[in-house]
């Protein structure tokens, strides 16, 4: 299918933003959201009927990629309930040369058991994944780019084929250490 037959819902996008990863970054905030985490900010991303429909061709218009943003976040809602269109998105991050943040609430251990080969070659694109729901018990202010203790913001390259996710050091929050998928 082509970048104008697949479609995404999205709650909306953010073309500049330095609160959702390291860097500048652009933002697709993904619609539909199965966790329902107690205390999420943006409970009105849960309905996987809300929003609106756009094209792939379309959401990466409204994003305007140039050369000054480190590279884009894929943020929700849960962007891996839609893995076909953030796919597509993450083919045209890379083909761009940008690096890929994905945050879930799924844990890195059960992405990995989905057998899904979407999901597989979207986790292969990723550089960085902020895993796992929301836990209110857990929440911290202080915490970049992440609500709770339990998330761990994952770097993806570094933990294909390990037996345990190797976590991102942040070198000051901005993403001077952070390279792409494949580089
Ligand atoms: S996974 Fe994220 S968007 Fe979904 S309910 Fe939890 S905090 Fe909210």
């Amino acid at each position: 299918m082509t970048d104008q037959e697949i479609k995404l819902r999205i709650a909306g996008v953010t073309p500049e933003s330095v609160v959702d990863g390291p860097g500048l970054r652009a933002v697709v905030f993904f619609q539909g959201c199965p966790h329902h985490c107690p205390g999420c900010h943006n409970p009105e991303t849960w309905d996987p009927a809300g929003g609106k429909l756009l094209s792939v061709q379309e959401v990466w218009s409204l994003l305007r990629y140039n050369p000054l943003l480190s590279g884009i976040t894929l943020s929700g809602g849960e962007p891996l309930a839609q893995p076909e269109g953030a796919l597509a998105i993450a083919r045209k991050v890379r083909a761009v040369q940008g690096n890929l943040m994905i945050y879930t609430g799924y844990t890195w251990e059960e992405l990995l058991e989905m057998a899904s080969p979407s999901i597989s070659e979207l986790i292969s694109l990723t550089d960085l994944l902020v895993d796992g729901p929301f836990l209110l018990a857990e929440k911290d202010e202080h915490l970049a780019f992440r609500g709770s203790r339990n998330q761990r913001i994952i770097n993806v390259q570094a933990s294909l084929g390990k037996a345990r996710p190797v976590l991102w050091a942040s070198k000051g929050g901005t993403g001077d250490a952070l390279g792409t998928a494949g580089s």
